[in-house]
């Protein structure tokens, strides 16, 4: 089956294709269309032009259409973690709980729709302001790019593709390679929720050769990435003065006081190490522990990591299944050995085992070790004892990246040190960095990025801020 690309409301079958393969088992899935820079220029073209469209649709139209892609994906949901499951090679209830949270990603753009509002403003509070009100409302921008990774094709799309509909902005999706069926899907959704055509455009292909067609065309009022450092770094040089939000990697970091619960927080700092094969922007990649529980702390999290379950993504009972490329599983395995070469020890996993790279916990990391300040984007966490607090937060801010970071405590003081002196877009208190809702402000400082997600975040980013006064 041949699927294409989603243009002015119409599915384009184009002649250059790609195969695309599941990252477990190699089967084919489909082959996709590959769009070139001339469709690209014809999505942009389209998109522009509705946007005429969109502007003068009402908040309860767009919130209504919002609405009506929740309620088909709530029918469809199924079908829909299936296809996530397959494409990306998510373990199915993942892939489930991703749909999940799609479903909310959306349903919150659609309440958004209807509050994007402004405020007034005492003009009077200055002198010279007397007799005059001021007000401020929020205008779309017009077509925004939106670029997305493979990781959460579904709710990624959605953290996008929501807030610029309900904030009526039209769209240029382009997903990445390994997940366009899942994008293709939301497109069907919105055309069957009365978006009007135009407003929605995907195109498939690479997005190396198509970056530039996206990127540097005038008519687009706004990138919104979410990728590498490397890509986004590409983009915002190619910008120029419009506005861009970069979602991007981390290498995120999480401290365990004396105080914490074990008990609880194991299993917790499993799942955030090893969800998705470790293959989550802000998975659990570096455990700073005090000394006076490294061990236990340690031995209990080698144990429970035994228990996870590693094959097919399609089988109910797995947990950790393939990395999204063989070159994928092949890097990570050389930069564990670089580490154990370099005095690193392997206190579990450290190999593959057919297409899947084992959950792996490193010991005696150092902080310069590629799988210490790098991104290692797999299954792969090393635990590291402390003494102070302050030698912890140290290590936590000694990196390249911030996006979320984790703190266990009970106590307040500490709790409140910390928050203060992290260096992140987040900081999660008695959970793991990897925690995130999806109406809370997201988002890193550093070379994770700059802007914020989370529905009303994202839509004072796809916004302009318009100020008018009336002298009476
Ligand atoms: P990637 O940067 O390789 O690709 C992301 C997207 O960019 C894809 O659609 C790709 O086709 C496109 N792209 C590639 N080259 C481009 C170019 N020159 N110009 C324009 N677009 C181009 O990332 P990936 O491997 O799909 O995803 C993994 C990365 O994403 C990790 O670094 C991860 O941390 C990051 N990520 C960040 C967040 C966040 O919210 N901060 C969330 C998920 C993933």
């Amino acid at each position: 089956m041949t699927k294409g690309i989603f243009v002015n409301g119409v599915w384009q079958v184009k002649e250059r294709t790609y195969p695309l393969y599941a990252p477990y088992d190699g089967r084919l899935l489909a082959h996709i269309s590959k769009a070139d820079a001339g469709d690209v220029r014809e999505a942009i073209a389209g998109a522009h032009s509705a946007f005429d469209v969109m502007r003068k649709l009402p908040a309860y139209r767009r919130s209504e259409i919002l609405a009506s892609v929740v309620l088909q994906l709530k029918q469809r949901r199924e079908e829909a973690a299936q296809l996530l499951s397959l494409e990306a090679g998510k373990p199915i209830r993942t892939a489930r709980a991703e749909i999940g949270r799609t479903i909310t990603t959306y349903e919150f753009a659609a309440e958004e729709a209807k509050r994007i509002s402004g405020e007034t403003i005492p003009m009077d509070a200055a002198p010279g302001g007397e007799g005059r009100v001021g007000f401020t409302w929020r205008e779309p921008l017009g077509t925004v790019v939106a670029i997305c990774p493979f990781n959460f094709p579904f709710n990624l799309v959605a953290h996008k593709v929501g807030p610029a509909i309900a904030a009526g902005n039209t769209v240029v999706l382009k997903p990445a390679e390994q997940t366009p069926l899942s994008a293709l899907f939301i497109a069907e959704l919105f055309r069957e929720a009365g978006l009007p055509d135009g407003a929605l455009q995907v195109v498939t292909g690479s997005g190396r050769e198509l970056g530039d067609a996206l990127v540097e065309d005038e008519r687009v009022k706004k990138i919104t990435f979410t990728g590498s450092s490397e890509v986004g770094k590409r983009i915002k040089a190619k910008a120029g003065l419009r506005k861009v939000t970069l979602e991007l990697g981390s290498n995120s970091g999480l401290i365990v006081e004396p105080d914490a619960a074990l008990d609880a927080i194991i299993p917790r700092c499993v799942e955030g190490a090893f969800a998705f094969a470790g293959q989550v922007c802000i998975s659990l990649q570096r455990i700073y522990v005090h000394e006076s529980i490294y061990q236990e702390f340690t031995d209990r999290f080698i144990e429970q990591t035994k228990q996870l379950r590693v094959g097919d993504p399609s089988d109910e009972q797995t947990d950790v299944s393939s990395m999204i490329h063989e070159r994928e599983t092949e890097r990570i395995h050389s930069w564990v050995q670089e580490a154990v070469e370099a005095g690193a020890r392997i206190g579990y996993g450290g190999r593959r085992e057919n297409s899947v790279y084992l959950p792996t916990v490193l010991l005696d990391v150092k902080r310069e070790m590629a799988v210490s300040c790098k991104e290692v984007f797999a299954p792969v966490v090393s635990i590291v004892a402390y003494k102070h607090l302050e030698e912890a937060i140290e290590s936590v801010n000694d990196s390249v990246y911030g996006l979320n970071v984790g703190i266990y405590t009970q106590n307040l003081t500490t709790a409140f040190r910390a928050a203060k002196e992290i260096q992140a877009g987040g900081v999660i208190v008695n959970d793991i960095p990897t925690f995130r809702v999806d109406h809370m402000p997201y988002g890193g400082v550093k070379e994770s990025g700059y802007g914020r997600e989370g529905i009303k975040y994202a839509v004072q980013e796809m916004t302009e801020l318009k100020f008018v006064t009336m002298k009476l």
